[in-house]
């Protein structure tokens, strides 16, 4: 098994597969560098036989051309949705890594006076990397000091430059002794996490904050999709921070983690993880093509 970090060889950027992801260099004063603006995507795949399968391949490619366009990118002007999706393949295909972490990247990669952003300056690449799933099986979390406030951050993108306070947050939290960092709203309900979505658990039912000040996750879209499989109600609605110790559970899910028991959130311990590790079963289950309900969520790669 290659190092986390070991980037498959083949990329597609702007159109072409490339052989080597060193192949492309960003000067420092590229506007990416300098300001943060790019946006960007990620998605998994799961090992089958001769082959892998993606997971929500069009829901990411969707969500990727939902942030470039709120973000004024003009995404659209240079490629279609189809495009992206049919690079993405292409990329795992190249590759041929069983289980992957994909990367979209959207970038600003040219030097380029000023804040201005235009279509000559936007790059788009799709990056492969081996990754496995987390063993740690309970972590513990902490609140996060900033909040999540829709009025004045666009909190439901994946735009590279929010992505400084989450980093920020996850390494506060590891300062404290913490595995990660739970943000709260401006009115002290829980959030999300750093990277990924929450569910609390209360007798046979899950709670998930609305989607007002959280990332429309894929994950938690299709936690919503296939609880009741599992005999679960989901609400949606604003869970105060002062009402923890009424749930018995609570779990992360999110791409990067999949479904996450969480152990504790700063002093409260939770009494179970039993329901967080149904429900991660369940979603491994459906990554790999195994509950037929939910075919419609992937696509084969053969290699
Ligand atoms: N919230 C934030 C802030 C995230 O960065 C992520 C990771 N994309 C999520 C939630 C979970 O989203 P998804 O399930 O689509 O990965």
């Amino acid at each position: 098994m290659k190092s986390p970090m070991d980037i498959g060889s083949f990329i597609w950027c702007n159109g072409k597969i490339l052989n080597s992801y060193k192949s492309i260099s960003v000067p420092l004063l590229a506007q990416s560098i300098n300001y943060g603006f790019g946006a960007f995507e990620a998605m998994r795949t799961k090992e089958i036989d001769g082959g892998t399968l993606i997971f929500r391949l069009k829901d990411h490619i969707e969500r990727l051309f939902y942030s470039a366009n709120k973000l004024l990118y003009p995404l659209e002007d240079k490629f279609t949705r189809e495009e992206i999706q049919q690079a993405t393949q292409c990329v795992i295909y190249k590759n041929k890594i069983p289980q992957v972490y994909i990367r979209i990247s959207l970038y600003f990669g040219d030097i380029f006076p000023g804040f201005k952003i235009s279509k000559d300056n936007m790059h788009i690449a799709v990056l492969a990397f081996p990754m496995a799933y987390p063993f740690c099986n309970e972590i513990r979390v902490t609140i996060a000091e900033k909040r999540k406030d829709s009025r004045n951050t666009m909190v439901d993108i994946k735009g590279s430059g929010q992505y400084q306070i989450f980093t920020y947050e996850r390494e506060r939290a590891k300062q404290k002794g913490f595995d990660d960092a739970l943000f709260l709203d401006n009115n002290n309900n829980i959030a999300e996490g750093v990277g990924s979505n929450i569910f609390l658990v209360k007798d046979k039912i899950l709670y998930t904050p609305p989607l007002e000040n959280i990332l429309p996750g894929v994950t938690r879209n299709s936690v919503l999709k296939f609880a009741s499989d599992l005999g679960y109600d989901v609400i949606e609605e604003h869970i105060p921070y002062s009402q923890l110790m009424e749930f018995s559970e609570a779990f992360f899910v999110g791409t990067a983690m999949g479904v996450l028991p969480i152990k504790q959130i700063n002093d409260y311990q939770f009494s179970s993880m039993n329901v967080g590790l149904e429900f991660q079963r369940y979603y491994h289950n459906i990554t790999e093509g195994k509950i037929d309900k939910y075919s419609s969520w992937l696509t084969k790669v053969v290699f």
